[in-house]
């Protein structure tokens, strides 16, 4: 082990454990379980060390964003973790996603849910799927480029993965919008998922929440937090 090295697990390690008492406080003020939540360590742009580090850390869940990088990460580490795939995602390049995601949080049409479950079927791979939703200042107009689905097209959306083999809906994800209060986007989400577990009862997960707004996603309801910078640093910003 090099001094780096162990730099760098101390600095990731007294990093979680603050993100861990922030989501501590928030289970307590909300009146929630710790146990009912998954933290995914968000870890794009950083090494498939830091990755490694994490599960020597007791890290089960990470996230990435972007393909390849996400898949060259998984085949570099050894450590038995969870990937979650929460980027935007090319029809082209779902079916390589699915030879190494868990779970993709990220699916916000139905021509992607069609390439996600070829990919699975071909990989012999079981893929949970949530459901990005929109939910920008005017998201019940048509969103221009966005990420997420429409709320209107959430129940088509799920009929398409629940009905496609190796698919399972696990439920919906959001991006709160900068410069909102986050508390009524999370609160939206929440009231959508109950929708949605209406029809499709094994939809349970919410997720939401990242290093800026995790209290007021553990607060509405939110049952994965993916947090990133405040557990790895600051990214440099995108080129
Ligand atoms: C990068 C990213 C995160 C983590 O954001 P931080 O602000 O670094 O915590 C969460 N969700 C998605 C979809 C991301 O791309």
């Amino acid at each position: 082990m090099s001094p780096e090295n162990d730099a760098r697990r101390e600095q990731l390690r007294q990093n979680l454990a603050t993100v861990e008492e922030r989501i501590g406080a928030a289970c307590s003020a909300a009146g929630r379980d710790r146990g009912d939540l998954t933290l995914v360590v968000v870890t794009k742009t950083y090494p498939a060390s830091d990755v490694a580090l994490l599960a020597e850390l007791g890290v089960t869940d990470v996230g990435e964003n972007r393909h390849p990088e996400a898949g060259e990460k998984a085949a570099d580490v050894a450590a038995p973790l969870r990937w979650h795939f929460m980027g935007g995602l090319q029809t082209n390049k779902a079916g390589a996603v699915a030879r190494y995601a868990d779970v993709v949080h990220s699916v916000d049409r139905s021509k992607l849910v069609a390439s996600l479950g070829r990919g699975a079927v071909a990989a012999e791979r079981d893929l949970e799927v949530l459901l990005q939703v929109d939910l920008g200042p005017d998201f019940d107009r048509p969103s221009d480029g966005r990420s997420g689905a429409a709320p209107t097209d959430l129940s088509a959306l799920a009929e398409a993965v629940a009905s496609t083999e190796r698919l399972r809906l696990g439920g919906v994800m959001t991006v709160a919008p900068l410069e909102v209060d986050p508390a009524p986007v999370f609160e939206r989400l929440a009231s959508l998922a109950e929708r949605l577990r209406s029809d499709h009862p094994g939809a349970t997960a919410i997720s939401a929440g990242m290093s800026g707004d995790l209290e007021a996603a553990v607060s509405a309801g939110a049952t994965h937090l993916r947090v990133g910078r405040a557990i790895l640093g600051e990214r440099p910003p995108l080129g």
